[in-house]
């Protein structure tokens, strides 16, 4: 895949998580669970006990990332 907003080849991978992995409006305070609601709750594991993740493309190049969620 190349990147949309430069071009270059993009790097496929993963976007990993020891713990969940949420998307928020703007970053919380580390520690602070009950900013999490779990509906935004993002990542997938393929076993239990594996940590979560989103397979994603990154530009090493622009420092960009694209994902599917
Ligand atoms: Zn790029």
């Amino acid at each position: 895949m190349n990147c949309p907003f430069c071009g270059a080849e993009m790097e496929q991978g993963a976007l990993q998580s020891l713990y969940r992995i949420h998307w928020m409006e703007k970053p919380a305070f580390t520690g602070l669970s009950l900013n999490f609601k779990l509906s935004d709750t993002l990542g997938r594991t393929d076993r239990p006990g594996q940590a979560p993740y989103l397979s994603a493309f990154r530009c090493p190049s622009c420092r960009k990332i694209i994902t599917d969620y």
